[in-house]
């Protein structure tokens, strides 16, 4: 069989594109890290891709997380929720940035 053109081999790190909320930088999941509400309105990163519910993406670059923390009405529009507390996690990861 005849190779078409010069399609390079599929990447293994290519799979479905998040936008991150900060800038809309659409990216891989892995180049990304995703946010997660908790049962009790707790906003904490989601390192493991594993938390259930709605999910929102930010690069992971502290201006865009930092970006995402200081605007919380996207995040209120992303989880469909008001109130989101934001978890210690993520104010350190706000306070380093600076
Ligand atoms: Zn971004």
């Amino acid at each position: 069989m005849l190779a078409t053109a010069a399609k390079p081999l599929k990447k293994r790190s290519t799979g479905p594109l998040r936008t991150c909320l900060a800038c809309h930088a659409k990216k891989a999941k892995n180049d990304l890290c995703r946010f997660a509400v908790t049962r009790e309105g707790v906003l904490v990163l989601d390192k493991a891709y594993r938390l259930d519910g709605r999910g929102a993406y930010a690069c992971l670059d502290s201006a865009c997380i930092q970006r995402l923390l200081r605007n919380t009405k996207k995040l209120h529009k992303a989880f469909r929720r008001q109130n989101l507390k934001v978890s210690e996690d993520l104010h350190a990861i706000f306070r380093s940035g600076e």
